[in-house]
């Protein structure tokens, strides 16, 4: 019986290089396609016997373990892959300086000078007058995220894809698989990041989403960070409250009137004070302070949706100009749509006016991927919404509801929803792996 995963140090799970040595109990074959790269020579018919007990064991809801996987810089990252002069320079992804562009992403190098995403273009070449900004082209950045999420899910049992560059794993019950040795495989996984995908990233792992997020935040560029479980509170005491999703500026600074200053200070009191103090989100800050947060990874919420937005250069007013407008944004997400054999149900608009009031609506229709029928939807939305009060500065359109994806809408509670992703996760490695390698349940 071969329990090994890993290899003379190397692990197996993710090797795919040439000079990896297939072992003899390769249970997978490689899938159709034009994906000539060998398989992972993983044994998921040793490691079947602990993943049923560890599958039971999760369901019963203990001590989870999350990974997030950030991007360091993504946008200028694959920047630097197309032009390696790049590398090692202030650099910035985003809109030009004459309009509206605002910077998307920006290198450590131009951190340094104050540079930060979302902030005017301008004003970033005025705090860092040697900045080389580059245009952005999102369509690539979307199909590398979409690939690299597909390459997690190889790895991972529970992948959530929570934005373009962050991603969540779930490997909660899973960790004979992994060699008990979850961080270690962190490691791993940001060495296939770099050596598969030439990208940059910070990995965290903790028992919660909350403190995986602001535990990599810890680490960036290029870190990895694992707080064992038992240890959160503290690793959390020391950091400043403003770490803490949620926290803007305006509590922040509530709060250091108060004297507050780091986590500890708020582990000192009670959920009650912080209640009094700031309202439900005194709720939020003592679960956080204490190490909890929100757990669950999901898998289908952020990863199928498809959406298209668009900052005019300058504010638009007429009707016919912005349905103009409208028509191209949903031309190109039908045009996605299609290419992956989806049908959306939810078609969602978004306006943004002038003074960056911003609405959304949405409406569930029968599935589809046809442009005539979104746009109509889409059109109807936006004669509802639009008051012609102000002109508008952004729209956007965005699908979800995939057909395929159509039972996660059910609402599920926490446990069966993870039993569920638990299952789905088997069912993905059945499908790459054969039916024999797994079974859960009925014994
Ligand atoms: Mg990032």
């Amino acid at each position: 019986m071969h329990h090994n995963l890993v290899d003379a140090g190397r692990p197996l799970f993710l090797c795919r290089s040439a000079s990896c040595k297939a072992p003899q109990s390769v249970a997978a074959t490689a899938s159709a396609g034009g994906m000539s790269q060998p398989r992972r020579p993983v044994d998921f018919a040793a490691a079947t016997p602990y993943l049923v007990h560890d599958t039971f064991r999760a369901m019963s809801c203990i001590t989870k373990q999350i990974a997030h996987l950030d991007l360091d810089c993504f946008f200028v990252s694959v920047e630097r892959i197309k032009d390696p002069s790049l590398r090692g320079k202030p650099v910035a992804v985003g809109g030009a300086p004459g309009g509206r562009g605002v910077v998307a992403s920006a290198s450590y190098e131009a951190r340094a000078f104050g540079v930060r995403s979302a902030m005017a273009s301008s004003r970033a070449l005025r705090l860092c007058p040697q900045l080389i900004l580059v245009r952005s082209r999102h369509h690539e950045y979307g199909e590398i995220s979409e690939r690299l999420a597909t390459r997690m899910e190889e790895i991972a049992p529970v992948v959530e894809r929570a934005s373009i560059d962050e991603f969540y794993l779930d490997f909660t019950g899973c960790e004979s698989l992994y060699q008990n040795n979850l961080a270690g495989f962190m490691h791993s996984m940001q060495k296939m990041v770099a050596d598969e995908f030439s990208l940059p990233c910070s990995i965290a792992l903790a028992t919660t989403k909350t403190l995986a997020k602001i535990a990599v935040g810890t680490v960036k560029p290029n870190g990895v960070c694992v707080i064992p479980p038992g240890n959160e509170e503290s690793f959390l005491a020391p950091l400043p409250i403003g770490v803490i999703p949620g926290v803007g500026a305006k509590t922040e600074a509530l709060l250091t009137r108060r004297g507050f200053r780091t986590i500890a200070d708020l582990q000192a009191q009670s959920e009650e004070h912080l209640c009094a103090l700031l309202g439900a989100s005194g709720g939020w800050l003592h679960a956080v302070a204490h190490g909890r947060g929100s757990d669950t990874v999901s898998v289908e919420h952020t990863r199928k949706s498809i959406s298209r937005e668009e900052t005019f250069a300058k504010d638009l007013r007429a009707i016919p100009e912005l349905e103009g407008e409208l028509r191209t944004l949903v031309e190109d997400v039908c045009a996605t749509v299609r290419e992956k054999g989806w049908r959306a149900r939810t078609i969602q608009l978004k306006l943004r006016y002038a003074d960056f009031t911003t609405i959304t609506r949405a409406r569930t229709i029968d599935p589809t991927d046809d442009d005539p029928v979104i746009f109509d939807t889409v059109q109807s939305l936006f004669r509802a919404a639009y008051d012609r009060e102000q002109a508008v500065r952004l729209l956007g359109v965005h699908l979800s509801n995939f057909d395929d994806a159509a039972q996660m809408e059910l609402p599920l509670n926490p446990q069966r929803q993870h039993r569920e992703e638990l299952l789905k996760a088997v069912d993905r490695i059945r499908a790459k792996f054969g039916d024999d390698v797994i079974h859960v349940g009925g014994a």
